[in-house]
């Protein structure tokens, strides 16, 4: 360490890319502060389902999945992005998501061949789902951290950075009412979820929702890796991009799984998705419906069959998953309006604003293909399919609304150094994770994505960052 710093690298934020950064700088040789605004480390990570998207991996080998690679998942990443994303960022997590999976398995965090799952629309089956859910992952990061020579000051929120005048190099932070220099810093604070004035000036689609949208991260995830980056020159990319996840808003719970015997029908009273595709893509394809939501259908014998989802027991029994579509739920929200009842399918649809008459034909048609068997229209497996005859009959509006996390945020290369507007690196100054913007598109490739974002970026900044440090000793 030279006389001119406090250390070599300072980390701000300490969720799952700040412990990932924090960790790298320290084993690349780095002094290293680690500033987090909470009263623990662990940040959104550590509340996530602690699904972490890598293709290629030894797990996917034990489930006997063979021919993945780096190279596929690129492809898919790009092709369903349209290209609209930053091919080098993308790129970079792909070829990194396997080392950081093997890194957080070497730390102890369990991902079994079991829990493999396609976690969005890929042919291979790529979340990896962590044993003990995101507080595992962020549990064995901060075991890693805390054997480590790192300081932690935990309850301190970095207000701004130092910035050198003659040179424009970030030189620190000022913290907890004192200014703290270093060599270089590494932005990782995470999203603004938890900040109403930045949905409205960065993700204006969630901030549309009205008292519909909530977020359900971390408090602390204010935007203020935004900020700190715009202090020294950044670049903020990836406007309007984020994950929302699609809620009946019967209370501010979050929902990731609907029972399959919901059918979803859009204002023009037509189906237009398989009800249980993965939440990766149902928000897109939910908004771009006229009105930007949908209803879901069922009738009287649903509704009173109406049981939580099997597989997902568990998380009902833990409070973990809401039991929204539950007949008792279902009745007392006829009583608060949320579920709309009607004697007839044709009163249900007026009620709804749902064109008159294709309600009808959708549903004939739909109770043709539960009695044959099969989802003519979108492959839903028959086994979940209920049909629609015995009135009364209900409907639910079901928006995008609840914010998962969000993808705006400083532009980075694929050093993870932040850029400005004409692309040029800022010196000193490192970022990863939610805080970034351009890594995650417009379409969120499958659950997973972001904390692979989180890991891979993290571990990134925090070798670029101490390497920096380094070299201006
Ligand atoms: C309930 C839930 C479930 C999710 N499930 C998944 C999933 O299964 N798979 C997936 O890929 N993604 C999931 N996500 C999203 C994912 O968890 C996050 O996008 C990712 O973990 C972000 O990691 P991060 O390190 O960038 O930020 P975080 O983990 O949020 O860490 C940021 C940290 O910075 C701190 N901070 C903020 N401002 C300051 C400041 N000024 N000074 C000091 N500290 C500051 C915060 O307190 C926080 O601890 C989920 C999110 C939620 C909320």
């Amino acid at each position: 360490m030279t006389q001119d710093r406090d250390f070599d690298v300072i980390v701000v934020g300490g969720g799952g890319a700040g412990m990932s950064a924090a960790i790298m700088a320290s084993d690349a040789g780095a002094s290293v502060l680690l500033i987090e605004a909470d009263a623990k480390l662990g940040g959104s990570t550590a509340l996530s389902g602690g699904v972490y998207y890598a293709a290629g991996t030894s797990v996917q080998r034990a489930k006997g999945i063979e021919g993945d690679s780096a190279e596929l998942m690129f492809e898919y990443y790009m092709t369903l992005n349209q290209y609209r994303v930053e091919a080098s960022l993308a790129r970079t997590i792909c070829d990194n998501a396997t080392p950081g999976l093997d890194w957080l398995m070497s730390m102890g965090v369990e991902f079994h061949p079991e829990d493999l799952y396609s976690s969005g629309v890929e042919s291979f089956e790529r979340g990896h789902h962590a044993h003990g859910n995101g507080a595992a992952i962020a549990a064995a990061l901060d075991r890693e951290v805390s054997k480590r020579p790192i300081d932690v000051a935990l309850k301190t929120r970095v207000q701004r950075l130092l910035i050198d005048d003659a040179t424009g190099r970030v030189v620190g932070v000022h913290a907890g009412g004192q200014d703290v220099r270093a060599g270089a810093v590494v932005l990782t604070t995470g999203g603004f979820g938890a900040n109403p004035h930045f949905l409205y000036k960065y993700y204006p689609e969630a901030a549309a929702q009205g008292d519909w949208a909530w977020y359900i991260g971390n408090k602390n995830c204010v935007g203020d890796g935004l900020l700190l980056g715009q202090q020294a020159g950044a670049d903020i990319v990836g406007h309007n991009r984020g994950l929302l996840l699609t809620t009946p808003n019967f209370r501010k719970e979050l929902e990731v799984f609907v029972p399959g015997w919901l059918v979803y029908v859009n204002r023009e009273g037509r189906r237009f998705i398989k009800e249980t595709a993965e939440y990766a893509v149902m928000s897109g394809v939910v908004k771009a419906q006229t009105g930007g939501s949908c209803f879901a259908i069922f009738d009287d014998v649903a509704k009173r069959e109406a049981r939580p989802i099997e597989k997902y027991a568990d998380a009902f029994a833990s409070g973990v998953l809401p039991l929204n579509w539950v007949a008792d739920e279902l009745e007392a929200q006829v009583k608060t309006g949320k579920v709309i009842k009607a004697d007839t399918l044709d009163e249900l649809a007026i009620r709804c604003g749902i064109r008159p008459g294709s309600l009808n034909a959708t549903v004939e048609t739909y109770n043709a293909d539960t009695d044959a068997g099969l989802d003519s229209m979108f492959f839903k497996d028959p086994a979940d399919m209920k049909p629609i005859r015995t009135g009364p009959f209900y409907a639910v509006e079901v928006r995008p609304a609840i914010v998962c996390l969000t993808s705006t945020g400083v532009r980075i290369n694929a050093s993870a150094q932040a850029l400005d507007e004409l692309d040029t690196p800022i010196r000193g100054l490192f970022a990863g994770g939610e805080t970034t913007g351009g890594v995650l598109g417009e379409r969120y490739i499958g659950g997973g994505n972001s904390i692979a974002n989180a890991i891979v970026f993290g571990r990134i900044a925090g070798r670029s960052a101490a390497a920096e440090a380094r070299r201006n000793a």
